[in-house]
């Protein structure tokens, strides 16, 4: 995703631009499966943010609908808990508010002002930590970054978010519910800062939609417009090592030689970039040294009923959520009582299963450990996963499954080089992790920009296209130089 962004920028920059991707396929983890009569998206689920997808058809003076649909969820998750509790969380703030106050007896005058202020947070600081390089001093200059270095203390950046929710919320299955959203950058709510408290603001605010040919068309559709405008792609061609001339870059290197570049964009795990393509270089080793975010397992089950108690996004709790975080980050170990998210597609595409049936992607969060991934450790994670889900829904889910497939901290190293199937590169845990990350630029090689999930701005599909802009905007102001 941040590459096609880049790529596409930098064309109606005026450049020649050409893409060169490992796979045989557009999209890197916005990949398709097809199992039996079933289709999955394999990677992302959640798609939010809409606008920045948007905004790269109208910058090449088209229209986005011509290209691409998707539909506003009205409920935004359906959620488990251990003890038989259940809610739908409806998208709106207001609605929220009242389903927490009726099931959980939450004041829901607090709800709706802990939403307030995530987005006040991201009005404060959105811009400029999503449109601009952190490592440039220019982004702290400007009128705006000044307006929020003032009222810093308003983005509690020096809170926890676990800490924030537990003094905010009086049901501790409110503050769980609220937690699981350091997920979305693969980070420990026991450790990641409250900003991030903005992120479920945006769910129950701008809100969360359903592409309507399913996520995979996000990618696709960007691929379109990308080739429209004269963008070159080789697929199946892997980069095998990036080409430099004294501190300049001068191209890549490929199976069927040397091509010579002016600049190159890396949409590849910055790791794998720096310990793979360039490993005789000197690299960044504090921002390479960062700790990883999560990586997880996928279970895709094509399950031959359907569940009515069942949404497109469904979560089921853990009952000791700071155990199973403990698991993920500190004792690195795949977790015993693991939190699952049941996404199935076909509650909004009906034809990515066959009639009566679901397409179930069941996803754990595991470390993004590869030496973890043995066949032993994923037998048994399967079990759990399968007892969990049996007790939850009343019914054996084991004979239901007709199709079947996974995808392991292994498999997503192998796809697409996120180095030790991270998800989104290093994770957000230190109060400062954003400023460690790595930049859209390399300090020490002219001419070479990063783009994707793991260099700044994070990870997720809203956060890669934002980095595809800001490498696309340093790489272009370097070619005209
Ligand atoms: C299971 C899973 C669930 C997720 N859920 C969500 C979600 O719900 N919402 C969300 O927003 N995000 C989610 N994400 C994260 C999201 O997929 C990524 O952050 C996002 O797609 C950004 O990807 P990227 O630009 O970093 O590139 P990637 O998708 O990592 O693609 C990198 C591309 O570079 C290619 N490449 C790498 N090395 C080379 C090389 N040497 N030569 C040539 N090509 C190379 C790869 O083949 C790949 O195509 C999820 C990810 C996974 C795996």
């Amino acid at each position: 995703m941040g590459g096609l962004a880049a790529a596409i920028r930098l064309r109606l920059a005026g450049h020649t631009v050409a893409v060169y991707e490992a796979n045989g396929y557009v999209g890197g983890k916005l990949a398709v499966l097809q199992v039996g009569a079933y289709r999955f998206d394999a990677g992302p689920s959640l798609f939010t943010q809409p606008d920045y997808h948007a905004e790269l058809f109208k910058l090449a003076g088209k229209n986005p609908a011509d290209y691409f649909a998707y539909q506003r969820l009205q409920t935004v998750c359906h959620y488990f808990w251990p003890d038989g509790s259940t809610l739908q969380a409806p998208a709106d703030p207001a609605a929220l508010a009242r389903a927490l106050e009726e099931t959980f007896g939450e004041d829901s005058t607090k709800v709706k002002a802990y939403l307030a202020r995530g987005r006040k947070k991201f009005a404060l600081a959105g811009d400029i930590f999503l449109n601009n390089p952190l490592q440039r001093l220019g982004t702290f200059t400007s009128a705006k970054a000044a307006k929020a270095i003032m009222q810093i203390y308003k983005l509690q950046i020096f809170k926890r978010l676990h800490g924030l929710h537990a003094a905010t919320f009086r049901h501790p299955h409110t503050v769980q519910l609220f937690d699981r959203y350091a997920t979305y950058n693969g980070s420990n709510p026991y450790q990641a800062s409250a900003l991030y408290s903005m992120i479920p603001s945006f769910e129950h605010g701008e809100g969360a939609y359903f592409p309507t040919e399913g996520m995979a068309s996000i990618g696709q559709s960007l691929y379109r417009l990308a080739t429209e405008i004269g963008v070159a792609f080789q697929f199946n061609t892997r980069v095998e090592a990036i080409e430099r001339t004294g501190g300049r870059v001068s191209g890549i290197r490929t199976a069927a030689g040397i091509v010579s570049a002016d600049a190159v964009v890396s949409n590849a795990d910055v790791t794998h970039l720096y310990r793979d393509l360039m490993p005789a270089a000197p690299a960044p080793e504090r921002a390479l040294a960062q700790p990883l975010s999560t990586s997880a397992v996928v279970f895709y089950w094509g399950i031959r009923r359907s569940f009515g108690q069942l949404g497109l996004h469904n979560i089921f709790f853990s009952a000791d959520y700071k155990a199973e975080f403990k698991a993920l980050f500190q004792t690195q170990q795949w977790p015993e009582d693991p939190t699952i998210y049941l996404n199935i597609s076909a509650k909004y595409k009906p034809d990515d299963a066959p009639a009566g049936s679901e397409n179930w992607f069941v996803m754990v969060n595991v470390p993004a450990q590869t030496a973890l991934d043995t066949p032993e450790a994923l037998a048994t994670l399967r079990q759990t996963v399968l007892r969990i889900l049996s007790a939850r829904l009343g019914t054996e889910i084991e004979p239901l499954i007709e199709a079947e497939t996974v995808l392991t901290p292994t498999s997503i190293q192998n796809r697409t080089s996120g180095w030790q199937g991270a998800l989104y590169g290093s994770n957000s845990n230190s109060l400062w992790s954003g400023f460690w990350r790595h930049p859209n630029f390399s300090k020490r090689y002219k001419g070479l920009f990063f783009t994707g999930g793991t260099v700044h701005p994070g990870g997720g599909i809203p956060l890669a296209l934002k980095s595809g802009q800001i490498a696309a905007r340093l790489a272009q102001a370097y070619l005209q130089k």
